[in-house]
């Protein structure tokens, strides 16, 4: 099953191997995927979310 909506991506500094030189990936921290842009907006917005049903 494929979703159309991807929230991550295979880390492009580490080919989501999570570590480069024996350290762990910076961009990723080490996880091997990053959130994409959908992702981040998502991530926004449910945080939005949860601070607005805080009130
Ligand atoms: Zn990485």
């Amino acid at each position: 099953m494929q979703s159309s909506l991807k929230i991550e991506k295979e880390c492009p500094q580490c080919q989501g191997c999570g570590k480069i030189d024996h350290k762990p990936c910076s961009a990723c921290n080490g996880k091997g995927n990053v959130l994409t842009e959908e992702g981040q907006s998502i991530l926004n917005y449910l945080r939005n979310s949860i601070r607005l049903s805080e009130h």
